[in-house]
């Protein structure tokens, strides 16, 4: 079987790069191992965060490292064997979140961000997918006056320089707004841009669904087979080998893997997280972030989820879930959260690069390959956006976002 271009990896950003590819006139097939959306664009917290105009930067205040060292509190937990193997990416990692590098990583994503919500808007219109999605926003609670001074400060800076939208709400207009909160809380930044999915999984599989109703193929196959063969790619799937002149590589946490055996050392590295649901009698009507501990409330289809912070450990290392534990007990102070559904913890894996930025663009010593992962902290937000500047990068169009800061030639 032939085709012009094999996307492999069909999470939030696979799939998207495949319709947006489809759309410039390509004959795409979309392969995976799993069904469209199965992986960390399944677990996720939901959110398409159009606030988050800074990439997610490694905390620098010693009382954070000091607790994240020793164990303590619920955000970060770490394998010993995690650490030794990711050192290198961590340590670089550390000094790109230093602020001037920092401020240089913000200006770059924050032109990215700037488009999550439209570009979603757009495949969301075309596939039937607006059921799935609330426009509300979400909110940052704090339990301390200081925190939640210092969070709008953040906020007011963040508003004038990049004009994302948010309401400062104290204690008692949050607890009008979330009247299921049961512990008084000093207040919230609302920001008002960010649209919560209440199915993360299921708004993947309408944009598959859609690229397959466009005359687009999905496959079952394995990446690991993918072989350059004459001037192109081929790999195998479950009905045959497919040749393609063309490859891009979306595999997300699993993308550094499969680079590695093609020659690649990038600076790559996970952060794991969990989720659980609850049968919860008390509704929260937008998602929230529980600031100053460290985890995630989302109202969702099955129930409320519960999303953790970093575990920093193998991707392929057992589940260890005790930021699960400690934040399950945490969120039972804000509310009543009911019992667990009885299924075990999901486990994903955050695909994270050590100065913020995703790897978008042509592999520097492969023709026609392409890389199009580690997006982090936002790629479900951003997988339609990064779909569409790689498709305008692979059909040699003016792209809309400068590609230049994503182009995964700054690794080598
Ligand atoms: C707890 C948690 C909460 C999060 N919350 C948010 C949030 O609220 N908002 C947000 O924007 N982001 C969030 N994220 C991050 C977001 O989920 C990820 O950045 C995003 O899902 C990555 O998408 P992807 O398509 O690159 O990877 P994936 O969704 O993992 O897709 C990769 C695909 O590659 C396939 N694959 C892997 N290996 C092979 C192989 N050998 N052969 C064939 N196929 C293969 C997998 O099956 C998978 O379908 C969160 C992440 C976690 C862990």
């Amino acid at each position: 079987m032939t085709s012009s271009i094999i996307v492999l990896g069909a999470g939030m950003v696979g799939t998207c790069t495949a319709l947006h590819l489809q759309q410039r006139g390509l004959d795409v097939v979309l392969v995976d191992r799993r069904a469209p959306g199965q992986e960390t664009s399944f677990g996720n917290a939901g959110l398409i965060q159009r606030e988050a105009v800074e990439p997610y930067a490694f905390p620098h205040e010693p009382g954070f490292l000091l607790n994240a060292a020793l164990g303590r509190g619920a955000e970060v937990n770490w394998h010993a064997r995690g650490l030794w193997q990711m050192a290198g990416s961590l340590w670089r990692y550390f000094n790109h979140s230093r602020p001037q590098p920092h401020a240089r990583a913000t200006e770059a994503y924050s032109r990215l961000i700037a488009h999550a919500t439209d570009e979603h808007a757009v495949l969301m219109t075309a596939a039937g997918a607006h059921d799935l999605v609330k426009q509300e926003g979400f909110r940052l609670v704090f339990r301390t006056p200081r925190a939640l001074d210092e969070a709008l400060q953040r906020a007011s800076a963040l508003h004038d320089r990049f004009g994302v939208l948010y309401h400062a709400e104290n204690s008692t207009q949050l607890a009008q707004a979330e009247p299921a909160l049961q512990l008084p809380l000093a207040g919230a930044v609302h920001w008002l841009d960010p649209w919560a999915v209440h199915d993360p999984g299921a708004l993947v599989q309408r944009y598959a669904d859609l690229f397959v109703a466009r005359g687009g193929r999905f496959l079952t196959g394995d990446a690991t087979s993918l072989q350059s063969q004459g001037a192109g790619w081929s790999v195998q799937t479950s009905e045959g080998r497919v040749e393609a002149e063309q490859a891009v590589l979306a595999l997300g946490p699993w993308a550094d893997a499969l680079i590695r055996t093609l020659g690649y050392r990038f600076p790559l590295f996970v952060k794991r997280g969990y989720h659980q649901h609850y049968r919860s009698a008390a509704q929260l009507r937008q998602p929230l972030l529980d600031a100053e501990r460290g985890y995630v409330l989302a109202p969702m289809q099955r129930g409320l989820r519960l999303t953790t912070g970093a575990e920093f450990a193998p991707i392929d290392a057992p589940p260890t879930p005790v930021q699960l534990v400690k934040a399950e007990a945490l969120a039972r102070e804000l509310l009543d959260l009911g019992e667990p559904l009885p299924e075990p913890p999901w486990l994903g894996a955050r695909p994270c690069t050590a100065d913020m930025l995703p790897v978008m663009g042509p592999a520097p010593h492969h023709k026609g390959l392409w890389f199009n992962f580690g997006h982090a902290h936002q790629g479900f937000t951003l997988g339609p956006v990064a779909g569409r500047l790689l498709a305008e990068m692979v059909h040699g169009e003016p792209s809309r976002v400068d590609a230049r800061p994503y182009l995964p030639q700054r690794f080598m």
